[in-house]
């Protein structure tokens, strides 16, 4: 069977008609590009203005009764400008007149949201000259706004099959009484997994303006290296702990049809960006670890009682009082007399007097003592279980940039190493970790 390969392209990839020019290169030039899911036109510029902001402007103004010609005809021109540029045939008054209708006359702000990707679908589709998919015709949500999976996969991949090459706008889909509807912001990454998992894929592409993930956070480590490989588990630790590559429910459909994502640089074509796919067997990287992320403003709950270890049901009555104040919890360090409980500070915001009471109600102990401030730093690598001697590098590295270390989690996963440290701490502490990590690594090998 031929390959198939799924793109999706982001807004800055397509905010005008060179990005436009740079697309259609890419797409051509391979043949198992067969369907393309385009964003609304983002940024050209840094101040610049994305479309779906705007649409959603215009769908508030209408309900409040307020004018929004000038807005809508500043969305216009730029679609204007990219059609006349590329000498695109595509009836754009007529297209613009219905979507200002409707844009008056719904309630929701989903239909003017969609209405970004759905025009730009068509130039899109009028540029390359191939079909063009409504994606309401084939990304289904039920009545309460939940994708449909099934119903979704069924009409999508029996669209696929009737058409070779076609262009499926992102971000929108419909409800069971043909209303349009949306996903949440930067939905798009979504829809081209949908996409790429109907139509059987062998590869789903996502294409943006950087050169794929990178190893830390690019406003903490001066020029990060690219991550050329990292499993979904392993991007799944490096996302939940504040590093943003695509969007999290984007993940799922590819992840669970085994289809690998490839994030790519529309900007930079040439370079092999990050795959992201199942099994790291086939795949290695250059170094042990695989990315560093962390964020900041957890607080850390610690219960001290002696003999604790000893004590049946300890846990679970600690976690009790957690659960009764609805605090969720992030991590669970523990050790013999000592049981930490780890959450975002704002999930403790006005509880915690309820909480350490709650807890000396329940389990008697010696003492209860809440610390906050505290920011937690994820590195994580699938290498770093076979490599010997990684704790201690990483421990090492912050004791020499002098960083008090607050906590520790070695995740059962062996996928990470989790270090709580004081948010003052944090920068420095990711900077020493990459240091240890990349840096000294290289320099070493040299
Ligand atoms: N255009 C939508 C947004 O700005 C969806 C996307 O770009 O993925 O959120």
């Amino acid at each position: 069977m031929k390959e198939i390969r799924v793109s999706k392209f982001g807004g800055s990839s397509l905010a005008d008609a060179g990005q436009f020019a740079k697309v259609r290169e890419i797409l051509l030039s391979n043949p198992s590009r067969r369907y393309v899911i385009p964003s609304a036109p983002g940024k050209r510029t840094a101040n610049d203005e994305k479309i779906t902001d705007m649409l959603y402007e215009c769908h508030r103004l209408a309900q409040a009764g307020e004018d929004f010609s000038a807005l809508f005809e500043r969305i216009a021109d730029r679609y204007r400008s990219i059609a006349d540029s590329l000498s695109l045939d595509v009836p754009l008054e007529e297209l613009f007149r219905t979507v200002r209708a409707g844009i008056e006359k719904s309630e929701r702000p989903d239909y003017a949201a969609s209405r970004g990707e759905y025009l730009n679908g068509i130039l899109l589709s009028a540029y390359l000259g191939w079909d063009f998919i409504d994606a309401a015709d084939g990304i289904l949500f039920d009545a309460d706004g939940k994708l449909d999976q099934n119903a979704t996969q069924d009409a999508l991949s029996a669209l696929l099959r009737e058409h070779e090459y076609a262009v499926v706008p992102g971000f929108y889909g419909s409800m069971p009484d043909g209303t349009v509807h949306t996903f949440s912001r930067g939905g798009s990454d979504i829809s081209g997994a949908i996409v790429a998992r109907a139509a059987h894929a062998d590869l789903y592409e996502n294409w943006t303006d950087v050169n794929g993930c990178l190893m830390a956070d690019p406003r903490i480590v001066r020029d990060p290296k690219p991550i050329r490989h990292v499993t979904y588990r392993e991007l799944r630790e490096l996302s939940y702990m504040g590093a943003s590559v695509l969007h999290e429910e984007a993940i799922f459909p590819v992840r669970m049809a085994g289809i690998p994502t490839n994030i790519r640089n529309t900007n930079a074509p040439e370079e092999p960006g990050t795959l992201i796919s199942h099994d790291a067997e086939d795949m290695d990287n250059d170094y042990v670890i695989t990315g560093i992320a962390g964020s900041k403003d957890f607080a850390i709950v610690t219960v001290e009682k002696a003999m604790m270890n000893a004590e049946l049901g300890f846990g679970r009555r600690v976690l009790q009082a957690v659960e009764e104040n609805g605090i969720s919890f992030e991590h669970l360090p523990t050790g013999i007399d000592t049981m930490c409980v780890v959450c975002h500070e704002r999930a403790l915001e006005g509880k915690r007097d309820k909480l350490v009471h709650r807890i000396y109600e329940l389990t008697d102990p010696d003492s209860v003592e809440i610390h906050s401030g505290l920011a937690l730093i994820a590195t994580v690598g699938r290498g770093m279980v076979r490599s010997k001697g990684t704790s201690a590098r990483l421990f090492n590295a912050l004791q020499r940039a002098g960083i008090n270390v607050r906590m520790i989690d070695q995740g059962s996963s062996e996928l990470n190493i989790i270090v709580g440290v004081d948010n003052l701490d944090f920068e420095n502490a990711v900077r020493a970790i990459y240091r240890a990590f990349v840096t000294e690594f290289d320099r070493e090998r040299a």
